[in-house]
């Protein structure tokens, strides 16, 4: 059976990246994006020039008529093998005393809930115990989840920590239904949500704090979420896989 693998943000950094290799390793994709329908088209143009399928698809993860809709919209490709859970953002930087509420719950409900109600649905369909064929999920957590990245988002540290509790868990509950459940915690990445949060200059200000001393690039954490959902990972689940440069 062919690979067929949900992406969420998958019109631009990681989630574009991961695409793409996906796309190389025989992937079909359905690529969720929120807003960036010309990127989402691009690298769905790009992936299916590997020979296989990549859709398109409009969806916000925190919304739960939204995950509906997009895994309807897989359902249509054939059977759900994977999903990564890779839709984040961080917002806003600052001390928490100076974050505006708004932007705490748009990141928790992104971040974490995003992650649990695409999970939930994927356990629906892929659990073998509910009649699915079995496969795996990878959530992109953040090395924020140990740091507590003080003085930035300690909001997003603590969703990003509970993305990881919540792999170790889901993997438990999911270990007799044939789907593993992983997760990758990136470092310093070179993308676009540090621009969305009003800082792109932190790519240079916080490499400092970056044992290898540069930012890494999304195609470097590309082929970690890849291996994770490939059948060399077979006996990898509850796993929290950490590609952050010594961070
Ligand atoms: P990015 O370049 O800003 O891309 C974010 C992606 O998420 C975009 O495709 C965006 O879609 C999508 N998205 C945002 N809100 C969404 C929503 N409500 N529903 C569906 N999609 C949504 O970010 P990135 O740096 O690649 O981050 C990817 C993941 O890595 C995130 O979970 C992030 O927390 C994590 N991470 C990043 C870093 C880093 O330094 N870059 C470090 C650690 C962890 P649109 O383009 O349509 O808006």
């Amino acid at each position: 059976m062919r690979a067929l693998t949900i992406i969420t943000g998958g019109s631009r950094g990681i989630g574009a990246a991961t695409a793409l290799w996906l796309a190389r390793a025989g992937h079909d994709l359905v690529l969720c994006y929120r807003g960036n329908r010309d990127g989402a088209e691009e690298v769905a143009e790009q992936a299916t020039a590997h020979g296989g399928r990549c859709v398109p698809v409009q969806a916000d993860v925190s919304r739960e008529s939204d995950v509906e809709r997009l895994f309807d919209a897989a359902a249509e490709l054939g059977t759900v093998t994977g999903l990564v859970n890779n839709a984040g953002l961080t917002a806003h930087i600052a001390d928490l005393a100076d974050t505006p509420v708004e932007a705490i719950r748009r990141v928790i409900d992104v971040n974490y809930l995003g992650t649990v109600l695409c999970s939930r649905r994927a356990a629906q369909v892929m659990s073998t115990r509910r009649g699915g064929s079995g496969g795996a999920i990878v959530n992109v957590s953040s090395s924020g989840a140990t740091l507590g990245s003080p003085h930035e988002y300690v909001h997003y540290a603590g969703a990003k920590a509970a993305v990881d509790a919540f792999t170790v868990g889901l993997a438990k509950e999911l270990a007799q239904d044939g789907v593993r459940v992983n997760a990758v915690a990136p470092g310093l990445v070179r993308t676009d949500i540090h621009a969305g949060a009003g800082a792109p200059e932190r790519i240079d200000t916080a490499v400092s704090r970056v044992p290898v001393g540069r930012a890494g690039e999304p195609e470097e954490i590309a082929p970690a979420i890849g291996w994770l959902l490939s059948p060399e990972a077979t006996y990898t689940s509850g796993a929290v896989l950490r590609v952050a440069g010594g961070l």
